[in-house]
């Protein structure tokens, strides 16, 4: 972050200072957390869910925070390092970030839809980062603590921030917008994820429609156009639109799409583009990077180069070796778009070995998680795949769609957890198999992966 003095601090969050005879000195750093703040960092108290950072103040300041943002009435003192109060500290995080964003020369681009947020912006970086200087939301931040977060990271050097923006409620996306200002909006797509915060599919597009809604005619939306509410979305906006996809209809196509063995291949513009990851949708996270590296002048030789240095990150498509098995690392979340998307890859495995799928439920899918869980064992069992180990309290569901589809009953093995799973898992496993393990975070998929780490 670019160094911003107190005096600046306190009047844009319109804060009191408690220690008046500090506020020269400035703090080029945003904290929420005192167990990672750093020396100069300005520490915000935010009241999460489940803690208050007022109690932690006192360790903000021991590791190096300049000053502290509290709610007006629970300062303590004296401390060594002045406290700006505030009426909401909360809002106060937002105020700032939105503050400091339009400080910023960096051109912003904001990346929101049901699934493939962090794959997209990922690619985007890649893409855009080998010729421009430019940075992307860290992890998952994506709320309305991790927007303020990224956006700190922002300097003026900087030619380009590309920015995750996630809702759990209609409106979140607009809030997150006003303070990200992004020139360009990309909309991945529009799923059943967090259903039981939406509602319906119509409501989870209106939401993440505040994004378009929020740019500006010079600015420009780019969306899936294979998606059944690209038409909607794009309704939405004043700014100029691109859609991307396979169908012809798009403004950018990608066609002769294949998989390779250690990659995907397609072709735009008579450009044969290739990227390190195994699935389709990663095509569409290229084809995302491509319209928006245009948007930069970037060329297809640059963005060829730029898009094969894209890395999968674990636990969403990373594909490794564990001994004699190949791994499909896909246990950060879950829903039925990425299941099949998921499901789709070990239908593609070209290899001898057995291809096998190790399930989690699928959550907050809300009054219809039954039915998305059977049509979910439907589509598994027309995958081709050779043995289902399926866990979680719709596992259930999931097996009667798989049976009633034919897949046989003595290749499916069903549990309460993926604890209970993992050494049959293992017992089955031969040289050359591929196993896909996916399920909802709350399943905590992981523990198979890190069981498996430990039987080699
Ligand atoms: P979150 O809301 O948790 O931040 P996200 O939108 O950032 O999720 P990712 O983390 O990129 O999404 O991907 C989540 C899962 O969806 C992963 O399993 C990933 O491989 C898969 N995925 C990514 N892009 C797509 C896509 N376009 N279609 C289907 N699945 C996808
Ligand atoms: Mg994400």
């Amino acid at each position: 972050m670019d160094r911003v003095s107190l005096n600046k601090v306190i009047q844009v969050i319109q804060g009191t200072s408690v220690l008046a005879d500090q506020v020269a000195a400035s703090v080029e750093g945003i904290s929420i957390d005192s167990r990672t703040t750093t020396p100069g960092d300005l520490f915000f108290a935010i009241h999460g869910q489940r803690l208050d950072g007022h109690e932690f103040v006192a360790e903000a300041i021991e590791h190096g925070a300049q000053a502290c943002v509290v709610k007006h009435g629970t300062e303590t003192g004296p401390l060594s390092q002045p406290l700006i109060a505030v009426d909401d500290v909360n809002r106060a995080l937002q105020e700032f970030a939105g503050w400091y964003r339009s400080q910023q020369q960096a051109t912003v681009i904001g990346v929101t839809g049901s699934v493939g947020k962090t794959t997209t912006r990922n690619m985007i970086h890649s893409a855009l980062s080998p010729f421009l200087k430019g940075v992307q939301s860290p992890a998952n931040y994506n709320n309305e603590f991790g927007v303020p977060l990224s956006i700190a990271q922002i300097e003026l050097v900087h030619e380009y921030a590309v920015l995750e923006l996630a809702a759990s409620r209609s409106g979140e996306i607009q809030e997150l917008a006003q303070i990200a200002q992004p020139e360009l909006g990309v909309i991945t797509g529009i799923g059943p994820s967090h259903l039981e915060h939406f509602g319906t599919l119509d409501q989870t597009a209106d939401a993440k429609a505040e994004l378009f809604e929020q740019l500006s005619a010079q600015g420009l939306a780019v969306v899936n156009g294979d998606d059944p509410f690209a038409e909607s979305l794009i309704s939405k906006t004043s700014a100029r639109t691109l859609t991307v996809g396979l169908g012809d209809q798009n403004d950018l196509q990608a066609v002769f799409v294949r998989q390779a063995h250690d990659g995907i291949k397609f072709q735009f513009e008579d450009t044969e583009y290739f990227v390190p990851a195994r699935g389709k949708h990663f095509v569409y996270a290229a084809l995302f990077a491509i319209a928006v590296g245009k948007e930069f002048g970037l060329s297809n030789q640059n963005l060829i180069e730029g898009v094969c240095q894209f890395a999968s990150v674990p636990g969403r498509c990373h594909v490794e070796q564990i001994g004699h098995w190949t791994i499909i690392d896909d246990t950060y979340n879950a829903s039925p778009v990425s299941m099949r998307a998921a499901c789709q890859i070990l239908k593609d495995w070209s290899g001898s070995g057995k291809r096998i799928l190790v399930m989690g439920d699928m959550l907050e899918l809300g009054a219809e998680s039954r039915r998305y869980h059977h049509e979910m064992g439907e589509f598994i069992a027309a995958s081709g795949i050779d043995l289902l180990f399926v866990c979680g309290k719709q596992a259930g569901a999931v097996v009667q769609g798989a049976v009633s589809a034919n897949l046989s009953r003595d290749r499916i093995v069903q549990a309460t957890d993926v604890s209970e799973l993992q050494s049959d898992v293992v017992s089955c496993l031969e040289v050359g198999d591929v196993v896909l393990v996916k399920g909802s975070r709350g399943m905590r998929m992981e523990r198979l992966i890190s069981y498996l780490n430990r039987q080699v």
